[in-house]
């Protein structure tokens, strides 16, 4: 057992993965730019690295503070979220069944469907708010069973500890996945719950500042899928940079305050949204009237600083409040500093079942006050 994994939270997010530099003692980590790595005169690689691709130690440290975060038996950091669900969705079989949420982040159905179009591979969206739909969709032949929770954009919250029960009663066969971007290995911890492994892009909250792309999958115990992501990223070449990986570590110094504060303004915002007048709904989990509220209140320590909410009116009521926010920014992505106002309809395209009067809002790190008074000039 590694010393941080006694420790609280927020000291393992400043020590985990670190060490004082060797041959410096600098205390911030220096980025080894160095593609190479010299062996041994007995062609050995005494301390472990040998080419940047297969290793570097900027990638190892962020995946080892990573995986004791999630207290997970190791990590593997990708080039972009995505890029995780690419490996393990490449590492299933032509013939494997999936089961992933009906309501999934819109890139792992392109993953599936666009870009493993011909592996031969078979998909059910589903409920996942419903273990029982969730068990009546599984097949001889399902291997993988995909949960994001709180999803995007209603945040609907999946009961992990449900789907992980109910995985295991079924086969041996089938490998739980949660995407935990939204809530961060600071809110919730779906190896706790049973969950085999748990992924999520650090371009958000990890990553923390809006400036580093990338993606981590963390496995709660040694398991085929995971060996074959490893092999996706050390030969498939889907790596982060040593600089993303020195941001991606940078930022988690702050994490876990960062997501209380986020938590904490979030929930002001969505308090304040529901007593507005030109509100028709908000969708966030620590509001109790939120169909995840129980769920959420006893698997996350916080309810995250996501919400969304539905404008009184059509499509056009909702734009025009977007047009008229002044703090929040309208661009797509979350989990940085700035708050972020977006329309997802026009984001998710014409196919989409997100309701056109609805808007996301990722809460940022302003103060509470002034999120809620630009609000308020932009509802009018
Ligand atoms: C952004 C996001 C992804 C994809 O990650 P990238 O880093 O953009 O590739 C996956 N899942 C969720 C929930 C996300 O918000």
């Amino acid at each position: 057992m590694k010393i941080e994994s006694l420790m609280k939270i927020e000291t393992v997010a400043v020590h985990a993965g670190r060490r004082i530099d060797p041959s410096t003692g600098a205390v911030t980590p220096p980025i080894h730019l160095s593609t190479t790595f010299e062996r041994s005169a007995d062609g050995e690689y005494p301390l472990g690295f040998s080419y940047s691709r297969e290793g570097n130690p900027n990638r190892r440290a962020l995946e080892e503070c990573l995986a004791e975060l999630e207290g997970g038996k190791d990590a593997l950091v990708f080039s972009s979220g995505l890029a995780v669900a690419t490996a393990l969705v490449q590492g299933l079989e032509p013939g494997d069944h999936i089961v992933a949420p009906d309501d999934v982040y819109w890139g792992l159905r392109k993953v599936i469907g666009d870009v493993f179009g011909k592996a031969g591979l078979e998909t059910t969206y589903a409920d996942m708010t419903d273990p029982d739909g969730v068990r009546a969709a599984l097949k001889p032949s399902t291997r993988l069973i995909w949960v994001e929770t709180p999803s995007n954009p209603l945040m609907k919250v999946t009961d992990l500890a449900a789907i992980a029960t109910l995985a295991r009663q079924a086969s041996p066969n089938i490998v739980t996945v949660c995407d935990g971007t939204f809530a961060t290995p600071i809110l919730q911890h779906p190896l706790d719950c049973g969950i085999d492994m748990v992924c999520h892009s650090t371009t958000k909250y990890i990553g923390g500042h809006s400036d580093v792309v990338g993606g981590a999958l963390i496995t709660r115990h040694d398991n085929y899928l995971f060996e074959r992501a490893r092999r996706a990223q050390r030969y498939g070449g889907a790596v982060p940079s040593p600089f993303d990986c020195w941001l991606t570590l940078r930022g988690i110094d702050t994490l876990p305050y960062r997501v209380r504060a986020h938590s904490e303004n979030a929930l002001r915002v969505a308090r304040h949204l529901k007593m507005h007048d030109a509100v028709e709904a908000v969708h966030y989990p620590g509001l109790p009237d939120h169909p995840g509220y129980e769920i959420a209140a006893r698997q996350m320590a916080a309810f995250g600083g996501m919400l969304s909410f539905q404008v009184a009116g059509m499509r056009e009521a909702a734009m025009n409040v977007a047009a008229r926010c002044r703090l929040f920014i309208r661009a797509t992505s979350l989990g940085g500093a700035h708050s972020l106002i977006e329309h997802r309809a026009s984001v998710e395209g014409p196919q989409t079942r997100t309701p056109q009067n609805l808007l996301r809002l990722s809460i940022g790190l302003e103060h509470p006050d002034d999120l809620i008074a630009d609000l308020n000039q932009a509802l009018g």
